[in-house]
């Protein structure tokens, strides 16, 4: 088991791990419940992390991670939006709904 991805807003993390598994990449979530007890502001070591269970399945994680990430850094103007299918935060890096896979863009 190799850790893939940690980050303080679990959106991202959710984000993550859902593109992974739609991928058929076997993961699983750690510290998935720390921050509730913590408070917004969490130190790092309740971060959740996103750790893929085969190793094989790594280096295809990592570059999958990786054009997430390159999303992140050049999307910073977009704004977080509320799914209109199922009312579900998300990130404005993602064009989907984590939750219910809506496009963005769908109106109303
Ligand atoms: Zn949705």
């Amino acid at each position: 088991m190799k850790l893939v991805y940690t980050h303080e807003n679990r959106l991202l993390v959710n984000n993550a791990q859902n593109m992974l598994e739609s991928r058929r990449i076997n993961t699983l979530l750690k510290n998935e419940y720390a921050a509730g007890a913590m408070g917004d502001i969490a130190p790092i070591d309740s971060w959740m992390e996103l750790w893929v269970l085969d190793e094989k399945d790594y280096q295809q994680a990592i570059a999958l991670l990786s054009v997430l990430l390159d999303r992140l850094t050049t999307d910073t103007a977009k704004e977080d939006w509320l799914c209109s299918q199922c009312d579900e935060h998300n990130d404005a890096a993602f064009d989907f709904c984590w939750k219910c896979k809506a496009n963005s863009t769908v109106a109303e």
